[in-house]
């Protein structure tokens, strides 16, 4: 076998994150170049016997072999300015997707390296603006910096390195703690573990212990549209965990202009206070267009029309959003409303996208 048929080639993009960072005078914050420093001093990640390349200004690496014989050959494109990622935004997104387009055809996969804060939300939307995705995308990152003696940011990068390369599932997933999750399933869940990470309403993708264990049956059926990268998205959206006593000011507040999309944590199934004050709040900003999304609270579980009260936001015009979460919501709620004036979509058009599955983000 030739030397070609025993790699495959990555790009991965840094984004910032702890995985990168250094400690700073004010704590923990990302680092120009200090990256690529330590997956040179790391054998696993960088086999010191091969000549560290380089291709278009970007620093080209190679792993040791996996059991399989297999290395990985990958080139880290570091993104300027590196963000820890609660700094991120919507126009981030929109910068990710492009990268990954503009590379689409040219790698075997991608990883992204990017913070955990908000790494779920990013997830989510690049599930959705990448249409058409034939290649694997999983991104990752670490509680702890690579650059620390004891640290979770080898073994997940190694993980995606090795998952994206040698088990290559089209879409875009979220690797961590030795859990590959499908990526707008899932949500941070510790800020404190190792384990960071967890799908809540649908098993891991794959699991890697001594073997990679990939479930077959959640594999998505091959994603036909053409290749293209959808990035308008509608920045004014938000969300709200309903609470008792929430006044009707409050909420007519929250709902004011600009705001076009809102994710509402309700409790349970869909639960929200069945108070004429706020029916009327809710049933006036969806007649001006607003799209009220129902998610529930819990970490696990979906929205159903059980109760009274919940019906009584549906009458309201509040859409069920079955078992999303917050985060999909959100990204799903931007894409939507993005697109929906040059699409000229009615609100029943608008209503259909938010309830049917684009990318496996709901049962
Ligand atoms: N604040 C960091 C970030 O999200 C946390 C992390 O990466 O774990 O960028």
């Amino acid at each position: 076998m030739s030397s070609l048929a025993r790699e495959r080639r990555l790009l991965v993009f840094h984004t910032g994150g702890t995985i990168g960072m250094r400690e700073g005078p004010r704590g923990f914050a990302p680092s120009r170049g200090a990256l690529v420093q330590t997956i040179a001093a790391t054998p696993q990640l960088h086999d010191p016997s091969v000549v560290i390349g380089e291709r278009d200004g970007r620093p080209v690496l190679t792993t040791p072999p996996f059991a399989s014989g297999l290395r990985v050959r990958y080139e880290l494109l570091e993104h300027e300015p590196l963000l820890d990622s609660a700094n991120l935004d919507l126009s981030h997104w929109a910068r990710f997707a492009e990268d990954i387009g503009r590379f689409h055809d040219e790698f075997d996969g991608f990883v992204v390296l990017h913070g955990t804060d908000t790494m779920a939300f990013t997830a989510s939307a690049l599930s959705f603006m990448l249409e058409g995705l034939a290649k694997p995308v999983v991104l990752t990152g670490s509680q702890i910096p690579l650059v620390r003696l004891r640290n979770d940011g080898l073994d997940n990068f190694l993980g995606a390195l090795g998952l994206a390369a040698l088990h290559p599932i089209p879409e875009v997933m979220l690797y961590f703690h030795h859990k590959l999750l499908r990526g707008n399933r899932a949500s941070k869940h510790d800020a404190s573990s190792l384990d960071a990470f967890d799908s809540p309403n649908v098993p891991p993708l794959a699991v890697v212990g001594i073997d990679v264990e990939v479930t077959e049956a959640l594999r998505l059926s091959p994603d036909e549209r053409p290749f293209r990268v959808c990035t308008e998205l509608c920045p004014h959206v938000a969300s709200l965990r309903i609470y008792p006593g929430i006044t009707a000011e409050v909420l007519a507040n929250f709902l004011r202009p600009p705001l076009e999309g809102l994710v509402l944590e309700t409790y349970g199934s869909g639960n929200g206070p069945e108070r004429a004050d706020i029916l009327d709040v809710l049933r006036e900003a969806v007649g001006r267009g607003v799209l009220v999304l129902n998610v529930t609270q819990c970490p696990r579980g979906e929205v159903r029309a059980d109760y009274q009260v919940g019906r009584a936001l549906a009458e309201a015009g509040v859409i069920a959003g079955g078992d999303l979460t917050s985060e999909a919501a959100m990204a799903k709620l931007a894409l939507v409303l993005g697109q929906r004036a040059r699409e000229g979509w009615s609100r029943e058009e608008q209503v259909r996208r938010l309830q049917t599955p684009i990318r496996g983000e709901m049962s």
